[in-house]
């Protein structure tokens, strides 16, 4: 190892200050070669292929403000969505251009990899899979319905990866698994994109979650989001309280009204701004 790449635990915990003070919520260290030993992906998607000096991924994660998210389908939603994308990208930039001041090579993957949905349709995949990275950078665990759950936000944060020649202490991987299988993902996924009962990861039709949400870009409303939204897992809810009855009922409650005065503030948010009418 180079004397640049020999990285002291207070250059971690000065990139640590650096990140939270830029906007993250949850920064985590992975070294490359935990992409070969764990394998959940092929080679040609390893940091390491994409970009061989590679020896450090650093992971961000920034929160996704629940109450926000619980108006999805809206144009409140999928404002937070940018706002959060933005936010990923610029934190990433700058902490990759500061590892470039020292002297290291670095540079952010951006959080989405694609050019419009219909990309998707055809191809629903990235080129690097910033949930995977966060697993091995000890965020959190890969739950029933593919996302990360981490113990903070549960599957409600949103992830940008920095790759850099800097050798930096990882952190450990979370020890068993944080997704408890309650499967509310899978009840209330308004595509039924999931069919596994066996798998704690569940198969996942990806194609057709990528339809529905070339939907919801016409409608001005993407992303879909309820399968983070319903998720119990994270400590955001104990500011912000569990409504697993008021998630489970929505559908029926929206289609034939009884008790349709629970979801007046979602229905409200979601009649402005967007296509999406529930009812005049
Ligand atoms: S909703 Fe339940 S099954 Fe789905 S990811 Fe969260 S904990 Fe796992
Ligand atoms: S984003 Fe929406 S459509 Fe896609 S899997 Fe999640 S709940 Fe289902």
């Amino acid at each position: 190892m180079s004397d640049v790449n020999k990285k002291s635990n207070s250059f971690k915990q000065e990139l640590i200050s650096k990140a939270k003070e830029m906007g993250a919520n949850i920064i985590g260290f992975t070294p490359v070669e935990r992409w070969e030993q764990f394998k959940d992906t092929s080679q040609e998607y390893f940091p390491q292929n994409i970009w061989p000096e590679t020896r450090t991924v650093i992971v961000l994660g920034i929160q996704i403000f629940l109450p926000m998210l619980e108006t999805t389908p809206s144009i409140v939603y999928s404002e937070l969505y940018n706002t959060t994308n933005r936010v990923l990208d610029e934190t990433a930039y700058k902490l990759a251009n500061y590892l470039n001041t020292l002297g290291h090579r670095a540079f952010f993957f951006p959080r989405d990899g694609y050019g419009d949905i219909s990309i998707l349709v055809k191809k629903p995949a990235a080129a690097f899979s910033h949930v995977i990275a966060g697993k091995y950078a000890g965020l959190g665990t890969i739950g029933y319905n593919h996302t990360l759950i981490t113990k903070e936000f549960g599957p409600r944060v949103r992830l940008v990866s920095i790759l850099t020649d800097a050798e930096i202490e990882p952190d450990e991987l979370i020890e068993g698994e944080l997704c408890i299988k309650c499967e509310m993902c899978k009840k209330c996924c308004p595509a039924g994109v999931y069919t596994t009962k066996e798998t704690l990861i569940a198969d996942m039709d990806k194609v057709k979650c990528a339809e529905y949400h070339a939907n919801l870009k016409e409608a001005y409303a993407f992303p879909c989001g309820v399968c983070i939204k319903v998720c119990p897992i994270g400590q955001d809810r104990k500011i912000y309280g569990n409504n697993a009855k008021k998630y489970l009922n929505e559908r029926e409650a929206l289609a034939t009204g009884v008790g349709i005065e629970e979801y007046a503030g979602w229905i409200h948010t979601r009649n402005h701004g967007s296509k999406v009418i529930i009812k005049d």
